[in-house]
Formats: structure tokens, C-alpha cells, sequence
């Protein structure tokens, strides 16, 4: 849809305008709407009208309605002529689960083809003209509405469709006759423009003005969120862009970008919507989100003929939409706060919601990152970034179980027999051969469980065609009314094998399978090794992309794995006063692996000596689950009267709340919380003011050797000669930069970090310490370092 203010002209397609107001569907998981096989409908048609019939005919034709002139746009399917009758015609193609879904489908089928109708016979002046529709529901049936009208009738019908359409060309109007006029002209939304902000701003919109992309490494406190929407907005003002999404996977993160958004909406009457999870939104709280069906779920039922009136309300309510007030509205009008969300964004300038709908194969959204959409006018926003190259891992990955399919076969051994458990049968067997693939190198352990592991570079054609069968087979069952004789674990295997053949369809060099063997279990799996071509495919569907987080560093790491080597790259400075930050490295101290044991004593002295300084609570952040145990238990030990939190492997949320509550602001006491690099305490949680005043970090956060991690290695060695680097040293370093960055949260925070590892002395990791930490004392002992901390907190 596109409005003309000048003329007061929206164009608009015919099928988009039928979508979106005769639209009477249910949400069902199970429709597999097929697309219609032109060629073939096409013969079908041309043996039943011979000659008079055109196929593909383009139409156009303005209608003015409530002042405001339609220019709709068309293709019919064909229009047929025969003895002074002439009939437009509409295929659909659906797929076998079709008789309640035609059902639902049939008003906007109706709609479309009578407004198809009475273009045709406006623009060739007929007195009375037909429109036939075919469903075909497979190969061999088909049913028929054929029906005639008089051009007066459909006059007063489309009429009567444009009225219904009339809110929607609204905001539209709206848009562009308000919103972006406001962005235009929109002033920087808080009291002070901090001068990081500025490089970031001017980054932002010349990376938009370019077309290009650019990464920014800010640190905590710089105020990325508003520096980073706050240029796109002005973007959107100029005309450089339609929409702007903003990419982050955290809630907090959300809400915060939401809150800057309402700060600018105030001064634009921009609308912002927050896309949250479907686990988390659905009111029905259904285990498997393959149960959204209208049997299921009441929701779900006739859910998109109550979507105009929800939207109605939704956009005279409010401009920002948060998950509450979706949900209150979605409440109100009994449809699915998830789906009424994805269509509330259309209407939306900001688009809040998680990477995954853009870069994820089986989640983007197709209405706006449809491959081949025409010239996609957005702007992409990043944030968090670190974070995506591990998302777009997991996305482009696939993983199959042996244990999982046995599992499912054996809970079906009763079951009559079906063609799902035949094709998993199948492909149980074909898993399970796969361990000869590891006959070179299997291992016995001490308890007589046999090990192995093996790599396969080529497509695996054999097991693409095993999974495309059980794919098949599945989705038949899915949307059969068989759907439920089977175990649930089905929709889990099925997603699985969706992601796999997925996985294997991109198989290229920058992917590897692997084959892992442990006793019974055969675990094989598709691994993106660098997705950085796929990122930079992503990313073309914007305008410009920019990455920003608090931690990138090595930038050109970054770069190159996000598929933007030519990116721009800032590295801003730390806003906050440096005298507020005391960061000290003990480098006489090795907790490299063999030295673990020995170092165990050191370390807890050295945490005791921090937290001795000054009352107060402190974070310590270990390497692994198992060397933080033993420094624990020794700390424990020595110092008993010192109060502790421990982080455990497996948390409630109940358990992980806890763990946060202890550290409380105004302690008078210390206390430590025992924590892993990269684990859930070590990034994301805002311990502000004095909840918080010292991190000891044990360790440079190298990531753990391992089989895939060691293909890492041998492949960015043969790309970059960086395979250790790329492999173990940066995205370990990363987790170390995450939890320094705990420790100072806003301007009036003080506190203190100790790094703790000979390999801080190393150029590696010198060259790699960001800007605010390089004034680092390097302390040789506990007296030293007891002596320097002092020094720090006599100060104020
Ligand atoms: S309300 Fe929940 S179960 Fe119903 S359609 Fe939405 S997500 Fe599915």
C-alpha cells in the first residue's frame, strides 16, 4: 500500500486489500498452502475454454471512495470469453487438509474475485459479468463457485469492501502525513547529547546515507539505544527508509528501546511494537506451539475476522505496544496476542523483536524479508551483537539423535502401522550405520562405553532423502484428523528434521557435518562453521545494518563473521569518569588447566583480600563449573564467616532470582557470588549503585578445547591464519569483557575489577584490553594488590 498525500491517492493490491478486511480465517499449524502450479491450472483451463480463455491478465483501475482515490492493482488467474459472456477466473491450489480451510478462506476468495469482477467490468463497460473460482484440492478433485452479477452490484460490493479498508488507509495517511514530517524535525529527545553519543549518531546516519553497514562497540552507559534509534528516526524522516527494526533478543534490552521509543513518539507520534516470543504471549500457554489449531486453541478460531477490529482499538489506544497492552486488547477481542502482534507491525514504524526474524530460515518474516521483495527500504538495528554470531549458529545448524528416534519408536511399538514410524524406522537404521564412519578412531573408556567422533565434509545424500521422506510423511500425518494418535515428540522430531534438511540445503564449505558416537547413542549434526555469507544475504534486505553492543572487540573479528568486512568501524570511549574504576591484574598468577590445583589456594586468598577492603558485594567469575567448585569449597573453608551465593548448573527461575536478590544495595557485609564466564550472572543482569562494587575475573576465558571447536580452528586457520584466535581467544575474551562490564552501570558507580592470570601480561590480551582498563595495575601479590585497592577506596 502506498499513499500519495498530493493526490490523495493510495495504491494498493487487490489481494493485500481483501487480506486485510475479509479475512475470516482460523490460525491452523497444519494449513500446507500450496502454491498453485500456474502451468499446470492454466492447461486445465485452456482445454475447458479453449481459446477464449487469457491467462494471467493484468488489471488497474481507480476507484474514488470517501475522498480518497484507490489505484488498485491486479492479476487475474485468466478471463475467460465465450458467447458474450465473459468470466474472471480465480485458481486456488490447497493441499489435502483442506475442507475446513477452504471453508475459512472462501470470503476473501469471494471478495477478491468480485472486486476482480468489477474491474474487468468497469473498464470494459459490461452490463454483467461472472467470476468462477477453483479450489483444487489435489490432483484429481476440485469444487466450483461460479457466480454472475450485475456491474452495479459489484459497485456497491467493492464499494462497501473500501469503506471496511478505509482505517487502515488512515494510518497510511497518517504515516506519511504526520509521523514522518514529525521525524523530520525531531531533536534529540533527552537534556544531553553525551559526545559518544554523537559518533554513534553520525556513524548510524551515515551508515543509512550510504547504504552501507557499520559496527560500534560502545561501552555500558554510553546510551547506545537512544543514539542508535534516534538517527533512524531522522532517516525515516527523510525519506531514506520505511521502517526500522531493532534486533535484540534480551527483554530488558526491549523494554528499554520501547522506553526510548516513547520518549520520541511523544515528539513524532511514531508507533513502536514489541514482538515478544510466542511462549511467552500465548494466553493459553500451550506446551507445543503446534496446537495452534481452532480445535485446540479458541483463540485460534475465526482469529483473523476479529484482527480489524483488534487493530482498530489497538491504534487508538496507544502509539507504543508492549506486551500488556497487546495482550489486554488481544484479551478483548478473543484473538491470539501473538499473530494480532506480527500484523500490529505493519501499521508500525519500529519493529522491536529478535534476530531470528530476520536471519532464521524458518521464522523470518516473510511479509517483509521475502527473497526477491522489491527494494526492501529498512534499516537494521542490531543490538547485543556480540551475541549473534552464536544465534546464527544455532539457526543454521541441524542436529538429529539416534536416542530421540528410538525413544519415539519404542513408545509406538503398539501403533498400527503408519508411514511416519516406517520412515523414522528407516531412518533410525540409516543413523545408526553412520558410527562405521567413526570405526577409525572409536575409543573405549574405563567403564567399557565405546567413543568416537569423525567429520564429513560432502552432502550426505542418502540421509537428506531418508529425512526428506520421514519430513513428509510427518506434515501429511500433522494435517491429517489422525493428528494425535501419535506422541507429541512427533512435532519435536518433525521440527528437527525440518531444521536439518534446511541445514543440508545450505551445505557449502563454510558448513561441516559431524558424526558423534557414545555407546548406543549416534549423534550427527550439520554445523555453520562461518555463517558470514548468510549474514551478509540476511542483511541485504535492508538498507543499511548497524551491529552495536558494549563488548566487539576485535571489531574486524566481528566484521568478518557478520558478512561485513568493509563495514565502518567505532570503538567510543568509556563515558564515565575513570577515576570511579579500579582495575587491577595479577599476572604472577597462572590458572592455566595443569595448574589448577596448585593455583586453587591463591585464587580464594586473592578474592578474600578484594572483598577485605571495603563491605560490600562482589562477583567472581571462574572458568569452569568444576575449578569453581574447588575454589569454593576452599574459600568456604578459610574464610567461613564471608557470606556466598553459588551459581549451580541446573536453576530454577525461582533459584536464579535468589541468587540476584542476595546482592542488595547498602550491604554492610560481604558478599561473594561464585559464578562461570559466559554463564547467566556473567552478562545481562544490572546490578546498579552498590548492589555491585567488584568483580574478580579467574582466568582469560579461553573457550574449552573440544572436536568442533578444533574444526573452528583448522578452518579459520585455512581462511585467516587466526584459527586459535578465531576459534578460542576472541569469543573467550568476550565472556571476560561481558562480566568486567557488570561492575560499572552508571556515572555515580564505583568499583574495582581484578583480573587474575599470568596471560594478562601477554601482547595478545594486553592488545585486546579496551581503553578503560588499560590503565590496569599490574599487581605481583596480595599485598600489592591489597595496597592498590586501598589506595582506590580512600579516595572519595
Ligand atoms: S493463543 Fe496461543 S495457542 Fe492460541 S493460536 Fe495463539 S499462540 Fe497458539
Amino acid at each position: 500500500m502506498q499513499f500519495d498525500p498530493a493526490s490523495k491517492k493510495l495504491r494498493i493490491d487487490a489481494a493485500e486489500l481483501c487480506h486485510t478486511v475479509v479475512n475470516h480465517a482460523s490460525i491452523d499449524r497444519r494449513a500446507a498452502h500450496i502454491r498453485p502450479d500456474d502451468g499446470k491450472v492454466d492447461e486445465l483451463l485452456e482445454h475447458q475454454y479453449g481459446t477464449n480463455y487469457h491467462p494471467k491478465q493484468e488489471l488497474c483501475r481507480t476507484v474514488s471512495r470517501g475522498g480518497l482515490f484507490y489505484e488498485i492493482h491486479a492479476t487475474a488467474d485468466g478471463i475467460a470469453r465465450a458467447s458474450g459472456k465473459t468470466t474472471v477466473c480465480v485458481n486456488r491450489l490447497f493441499g489435502d487438509y483442506t475442507s475446513k480451510l477452504d471453508a475459512d478462506r472462501t470470503a476473501e476468495t469471494v471478495a477478491f474475485a468480485a472486486l476482480l469482477a468489477y474491474m474487468v467490468a468497469e473498464s470494459e463497460m459490461l452490463g454483467t459479468i461472472a467470476f468462477r473460482i477453483t479450489f483444487f484440492h489435489n490432483s484429481r478433485d476440485k469444487s466450483v463457485i461460479e457466480k454472475s452479477f450485475s456491474r452495479r452490484e459489484l459497485a456497491e460490493a467493492v464499494g462497501r469492501l473500501l469503506d471496511l479498508h478505509r482505517p487502515f488507509a488512515a494510518l497510511e495517511a497518517e504515516r506519511l502525513c504526520v509521523r514522518i514530517p514529525n521525524c523530520k524535525t525531531l531533536t534529540f529527545p533527552y537534556p544531553e547529547m553525551r559526545p559518544q553519543q554523537r559518533d554513534f549518531i553520525v556513524e548510524t546516519l551515515r551508515a543509512i546515507g550510504s547504504g552501507k553497514k557499520a559496527l560500534v562497540e560502545a561501552p555500558t552507559g554510553t546510551g547506545k539505544t537512544a543514539a542508535a534509534l534516534y538517527p533512524a528516526l531522522r532517516a525515516l524522516g527523510a525519506g531514506m527508509i520505511d521502517k526500522i527494526f531493532y534486533f535484540t533478543s534480551k527483554n530488558t534490552t526491549a523494554l528499554a528501546a520501547l522506553d526510548a521509543a516513547r520518549k520520541m513518539s511523544d515528539k513524532t507520534g511514531i508507533r513502536a511494537v514489541h514482538i515478544t516470543a510466542k511462549e511467552r504471549i500465548c494466553p493459553v500457554k500451550l506446551r507445543d506451539p503446534m496446537k495452534c489449531t481452532p480445535e485446540v486453541c479458541p483463540r485460534a478460531k475465526g482469529h483473523f475476522g476479529r484482527v480489524p477490529d483488534a487493530i482498530a482499538d489497538l491504534v487508538g489506544a496507544a502509539r507504543i505496544y508492549d506486551a500488556d497492552t497487546i495482550a489486554d486488547i488481544a484479551g478483548k477481542h478473543s484473538v491470539c496476542p501473538y499473530e494480532l502482534s506480527l500484523d500490529l507491525s505493519e501499521a508500525c514504524d519500529l519493529i522491536i523483536c529478535d534476530c531470528n526474524y530476520l536471519i532464521d530460515e524458518a521464522a523470518y518474516f516473510r511479509r517483509y524479508f521475502e527473497p526477491g521483495a522489491s527494494d526492501a527500504r529498512y534499516v537494521f538495528l542490531f543490538d547485543e551483537a556480540h551475541n549473534l554470531l552464536d544465534r546464527a549458529k544455532a539457526c543454521y545448524g541441524g542436529e538429529l539423535r539416534r536416542s530421540e528416534i528410538r525413544r519415539f519408536l519404542d513408545e509406538t511399538r503398539t501403533a498400527p502401522k503408519n508411514a511416519v514410524c516406517d520412515a523414522l524406522t528407516d531412518l533410525d537404521f540409516y543413523i545408526d550405520s553412520m558410527r562405521e564412519l567413526c570405526a577409525d578412531n572409536l575409543e573405549e573408556d574405563a567403564g567399557g562405553t565405546v567413543h568416537g567422533f569423525t567429520t564429513v565434509h560432502s552432502f550426505d545424500k542418502q540421509l537428506y532423502d531418508l529425512l526428506v521422506a520421514f519430513d513428509r510423511a510427518a506434515s501429511k500425518y500433522i494435517r491429517s484428523p489422525l493428528c494425535g494418535n501419535l506422541p507429541d515428540s512427533l512435532h519435536m522430531l518433525a521440527d528437527k528434521a525440518k531444521k536439518y534438511i534446511t541445514a543440508m540445503e545450505l551445505f557449502d564449505r563454510a558448513f561441516v557435518g559431524t558424526v558423534t558416537v557414545h555407546g548406543e547413542e549416534v549423534i550427527t549434526k550439520v554445523i555453520c562453521i562461518d555463517p558470514s555469507e548468510l549474514l551478509a544475504k540476511k542483511t541485504a534486505r535492508g538498507r543499511a545494518t548497524v551491529f552495536f553492543s558494549a563488548t566487539l572487540t576485535p571489531l574486524d573479528y566481528y566484521a568478518t563473521l557478520y558478512g561485513a568486512p568493509d563495514a565502518a568501524k567505532l570503538k567510543l570511549d568509556c563515558p564515565y569518569d575513570p577515576a570511579n574504576l579500579c582495575v587491577c591484574i595479577m599476572d604472577k598468577l597462572s590458572v592455566r588447566y595443569q595448574y589448577r590445583s596448585q593455583s586453587a589456594a591463591a585464587v580464594a586468598d586473592a578474592i578474600m583480600q578484594t572483598v577485605s577492603r571495603r563491605d560490600g558485594n562482589y562477583m567472581v567469575y571462574f572458568p569452569s563449573y568444576a575449578y569453581m567448585t574447588e575454589v569454593q569449597t576452599l574459600f568456604k573453608y578459610k574464610y567461613p564467616h564471608i557470606r556466598t551465593v553459588v551459581q549451580a548448573k541446573e536453576m530454577s527461575e525461582y533459584a536464579r532470582r535468589g541468587f540476584l536478590d542476595a546482592f542488595r544495595a547498602g550491604a554492610r557485609t560481604a558478599l561473594v557470588g561464585f559464578s562461570v564466564l559466559g554463564g547467566i550472572y556473567s552478562e545481562g543482569i544490572d546490578l546498579v549503585g552498590d548492589r555491585l562494587i567488584g568483580s574478580v575475573i579467574v582466568g582469560v576465558g579461553l573457550v574449552q578445547p573440544s572436536d568442533e571447536n578444533e574444526i573452528l580452528r583448522e578452518y579459520y586457520d585455512d581462511k585467516y591464519e587466526a584459527g586459535r584466535e578465531y576459534a578460542y581467544i576472541y569469543p573467550g575474551f568476550n565472556r571476560v569483557l561481558q562480566a568486567a562490564g557488570r561492575v560499572i552501570r552508571t556515572e555515580t558507580d564505583r568499583g574495582v575489577i581484578v583480573f587474575i592470570d599470568e596471560r594478562y601480561a601477554e601482547p595478545t590480551y594486553k592488545e585486546l584490553m579496551p581503553a578503560q582498563y588499560r590503565t590496569a595495575k599490574f599487581v605481583g601479590d596480595t599485598q600489592s594488590l591489597t595496597a592498590v585497592l586501598d589506595r582506590f577506596w580512600a579516595d572519595k
